[in-house]
């Protein structure tokens, strides 16, 4: 996949290229940075300027993002043009399911106020916001949005199942994880994790998902397709959450 990312700090991105599951998941492609400084015309470097009608402020200027947008559409023809927003479509795993399809990404991060309003009417084609909060610029944003994308890459997660049972994925959240030892102070790893048995091991897992989906985020419970055998999983999660807290509701 190849990345192209509209920054005035592009220092932000020189680790994610080489580190980790980004830097591996990146491959053959690419992360490239488009600094508008480099397509300003005057000694200064000017990118930003003053907001009209007053207050505090700085705007990301025209001319230099028009004159830096000529050679990243041609080198990304027909790629959507993706702004970090905090006003945009927020993130889920769907969208970054989405975004994982496409050969390349265009993302243009905003410093201050953000980008000239002309200039994000006549080049923006999507915008995504990671969550109803204010970053103080758009790099933790594309960086959230770069690493979430590329993880769904094949060859990225050393097994190809791993992100299926992910949060969401399935519209639930994951299971609780348990490692070495098995008894320890702080309690003892779940019998059934410890049984070899799959299916009831599955079947456990499943079980704590939509238990777990059920106390933390009932909205996505209410929006995910539930078999019989899941009613009735989540029925003797409640039963025991019940017995165990004295509580019909979390
Ligand atoms: N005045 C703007 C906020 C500007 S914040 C407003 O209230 O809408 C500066 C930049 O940070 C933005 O241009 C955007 O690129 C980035 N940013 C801030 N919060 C964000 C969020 N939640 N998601 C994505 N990008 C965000």
């Amino acid at each position: 996949m190849n990345i192209h990312v509209v920054t005035l700090f592009p220092e932000w991105f020189q680790a994610a290229a080489k580190l980790g599951l980004t830097g591996k998941a990146l491959g053959s492609g690419t992360l490239e940075c488009w600094n508008p400084r480099d397509y300003a015309s005057d000694a200064y470097r000017s990118a930003d300027d003053k907001t009209y009608g007053g207050g505090p402020g700085m705007v990301l200027m025209l001319d230099p993002l028009i004159a830096l947008m000529k050679p990243l559409k041609a080198k990304a023809a027909g790629v959507p043009i993706t702004l970090m927003s905090p006003q945009g479509r927020v993130l889920n795993q769907a969208l970054v399911r989405e975004l994982a399809t496409r050969e390349s990404l265009v993302l243009l991060c905003g410093r201050y106020e953000g980008f000239d309003e002309r200039f994000v009417r006549e080049y923006v084609d999507e915008e995504i916001s990671i969550g109803d909060f204010v970053l103080s610029g758009g790099e933790l944003a594309a960086l959230a949005v770069i690493d979430a994308v590329l993880r769904l890459k094949p060859g990225t997660l050393k097994r190809a199942a791993s992100h299926e049972q992910d949060s969401f994925s399935d519209g639930l959240l994951d299971c609780a994880h348990f490692t070495r030892p098995e008894q320890h102070a702080l309690g003892d790893v779940p019998a059934v994790l410890r049984s070899g048995n799959h299916r009831l091991i599955e079947r456990h897992r499943r079980r704590e998902a939509l238990g777990r989906t059920w106390l933390r985020r009932p909205d996505l419970l209410a929006a995910t397709a539930l078999s019989a055998q899941d009613l009735q999983l989540l029925d003797e999660f409640r039963a025991e959450f019940v017995a165990t807290n004295g509580s019909k509701t979390p």
